[in-house]
Parts: C-alpha cells; structure tokens; sequence
C-alpha cells in the first residue's frame, strides 16, 4: 500500500525523524490560511501517490497567502501527470503547505528490501535532490548501499559507515545517525518495503531534516496495522485494481488487449509470457486464486470484461482445488449478467474438465478450446479482432 507524503511525514514525526512544519490544505482558502499560519511564505505541495512532483509543477515556491491560493487552484484543477503516473497522471485532492527549508545540502536515503542479499539494505548518496533515477543510471557508484542482516538489525558501525559515507561535518553526522536508526526502527515496525527521503537536508544553520516522505507497506502486513490502513486513498489507485482488492482477487492491469483468467500465480505469469511469445499482448494478470467459487471466478471475470482495452479472454484453469466446473460456471455467470460477447480461447485441464468444458461448450459463448498454453496463446494471436 502506497500513502502520501504527509501521511508519511507524519510516521517519520512519531519516530522523532525531524519535518518541516506542514498544514494539509484541501482548498486554495485553506491553503491561504496556511500560509498565513506560517509566516507568510511557504511550499505547496500536491498529494499524490507518485514521486518526480517537482518536475511537474507539484512543488511550488510560494511567496505570499494570494500566491498559495493561486498555487493550489492550479494544482487542484486537473490531474498531474510526472514521469511515475502514467499518461493520465493523478487527482490532486490534497496540498501539504509547509514552512521554507533552507536548503544547505541535499541527501538521498532509502530503505528498501534488496531482493539480491533477501534482506533490507540501506542506500544513502550524496546526489539528492530530484534525479536519483539518473546518478543510478550514469554514477551508480555515488549510491551507497548497505546490506543489513535482519536479525541483527542495522548495527552502529554500517551507520557511522553511512554517514561517512556523506561526507558529513561533525556537527550534522550525529543527527544524521539517529535519523538513519530511526528510518530503520520505522521500516521494521511498520513492515514497508520501501522507506525514501529525497531530499534529506541540511539545512543553512546545521539541521537534518526530512523535506520529502515516501513510504510504501506490504500489502500482506497490512492485517497488523489496522491504524495505517486509515492512510489508505482510494482516489490515488488503479480503479479495476482497487476492485479487485477489494475482492481479495490478485490483478495487475497491463497496457495489452488479452483479458487473462488464471487460477495460480505461476500459472498466470506463465500465461503473460506464452500469451507475449505468441505475439499479442496481456491486459492484465489476474490470478483468481485457490478455493474460488463460481461467484468469485464470475467477479474476475467481470472486471476483466469491464477493461475497455480487452478485445479477446485467455482462460488458463489447472483444475485442482479450483475445480474446471466451478470456473466454466462463473465463467457463464459472468458473460450471462455483462451480455458480453467478448471471445474467449480455453484451456482447461485437471479435476473435473470434462463437466467444466461441456458447461463451456452448451453455453453458447464464442469458445475455442485448446490443449496446451502454446496453442491457446496461439489461437489467441489468430482471433482478428
Ligand atoms: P518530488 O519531486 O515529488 O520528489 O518532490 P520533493 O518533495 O522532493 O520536492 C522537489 C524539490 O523541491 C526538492 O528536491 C527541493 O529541491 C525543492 N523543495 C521542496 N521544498 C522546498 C523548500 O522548502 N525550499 C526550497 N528551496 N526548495 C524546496
Ligand atoms: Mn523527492
């Protein structure tokens, strides 16, 4: 689960990581009264579930309460779209107004679970700011990493190396630790899987703090963070993927136009590649999952029915603990209450495949069988549509 970055800002107060002083607006009068609130001056920031903000014109500098109001009316008024949110970008609903950083240096940190050690690792460089994505392209030897072993946890001498590794003054490195233990602790607690600050800064008169916030939490964690699942903000997601969530039904929506129903992960990625070796091109991957009935296999259906980018359905069922039958039955259930006549390619095999392909076959929907994921994919491909 992604939130924002005065939600995260928030978290980062409560473990004593410092933040600028910030008021969340959700109107240009309220952003006007922030700014009032703060000194006459301030930054306004559009709330969204995606970095690269200030490239967009999601961070501005503003130097009056009138300039606040005009900043926010502009960034309420339409979606933003930064290289992180796709095409047709995201709806601002909220602005953090925040005090003026004096910005002396500006840090990058990062936590994250680093899939190569299968632990978390620390990542501090000295190029913060907006384009990390580039030092990691061009100088990834300016990004430090720390590996840490998740039983020992980060221990005070890779903090020191961290912190060596900035380049820091004396009189900023101790701060610097204690937010990098901090970041830690946090990180741990609230089971994310990516904790970044960037920027980190220094500021003019020597003090770390914290000038963005971005944290994401594991989904399958979630049931031990009732209080964070508050945090959650419907508006910032995928719409089909929200559904599907809500479903408890594991689906990513893809750019292609073959709708793909497949109980098992593997099997569904399996899917996705046999369906790109053939030529064409996934909508979506969509495991539907173990014990589903035909409501919920119809459920799954229908959200890849409603993408408006699906022109033909790929079935993969391995009937096991989902049973061919249940999924044809859902699979009609579904096309019967949409009046879909969507065609479909089935591959079906395991328990109870006879029964599934003969509900499948008196249905009257545009079947075409086939054997194996090879020919289905293929016959996919052959659909004209
Ligand atoms: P992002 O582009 O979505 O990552 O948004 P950030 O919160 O990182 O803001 C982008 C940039 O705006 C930062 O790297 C800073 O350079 C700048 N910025 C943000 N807040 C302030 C501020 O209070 N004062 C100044 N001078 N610059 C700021
Ligand atoms: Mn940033």
């Amino acid at each position: 689960m992604n939130i924002h970055e005065f939600q995260a800002k928030e978290i980062f107060a409560r473990y004593g990581i410092p933040v600028p002083r910030g008021i969340v607006a959700a109107n240009p009068d309220e952003a006007k009264a922030a700014t009032l609130e703060l000194g006459g001056r301030s930054v306004v920031k559009a709330q969204i579930h995606a970095g690269g903000r200030g490239k967009a014109g999601g961070v501005q500098l503003v130097h009056s309460p009138e300039e606040a109001a005009e900043a926010a009316q502009r960034m309420l008024a339409a979606n933003l779209v930064t290289p992180q949110t796709g095409p047709k970008g995201a709806p601002v609903r909220k602005l953090l107004i925040e005090e003026l950083a004096d910005i002396k240096q500006e840090l990058y940190v990062a936590l994250t679970i680093d899939r190569g050690h299968q632990g978390p690792a620390l990542l501090v460089s000295t190029k913060g700011g907006m384009d990390i994505e580039e030092v990691a392209a061009t100088s990834p030897e300016d990004i430090h990493t720390e590996p840490i072993d998740p039983l020992s946890g980060l221990m005070p001498f890779q903090t020191r190396r961290l912190v060596r590794h900035l380049g820091l003054d004396q009189t900023v490195a101790g701060d610097a630790a204690k937010v990098l233990s901090a970041l830690y602790r946090l990180f741990v607690e609230n089971d994310c899987t990516l904790v970044e600050i960037n920027p980190l800064i220094i500021t003019g008169d020597g003090r770390v703090v914290a000038l963005d916030a971005k944290i994401n939490l594991d989904d399958d964690a979630m049931f031990r963070h009732a209080d964070l699942l508050e945090y959650r903000d419907i508006s910032q997601e995928d719409e089909l993927e929200a559904k599907a969530a809500d479903l408890d039904i594991a689906y990513v929506n893809l750019d292609g136009d073959v709708g793909c129903l497949v109980n098992g992960a593997g099997l569904a990625m399996a899917t996705l590649d046999a369906t790109i070796a053939a030529g064409a091109a996934p909508a979506n991957f969509l495991d539907v999952g173990g014990g589903a009935t035909p409501e919920k296999v119809a459920s799954a259906v229908k959200i890849i029915l409603s993408d408006s980018k699906v022109q033909r359905v790929l079935v993969n069922i391995f009937g096991g603990i989902l049973r061919c039958d249940i999924a044809a039955e859902g699979i009609v259930l579904a096309y019967e209450e949409t009046g879909s006549n969507i065609p479909l390619v089935v591959r079906m095999l395991g328990t109870n495949v006879v029964e599934g392909k003969h509900i499948l076959g008196a249905s009257g929907l545009p079947v075409t069988f086939a054997d194996t994921l090879t020919e289905a994919a293929e016959e996919i491909k052959k659909l004209n549509v």
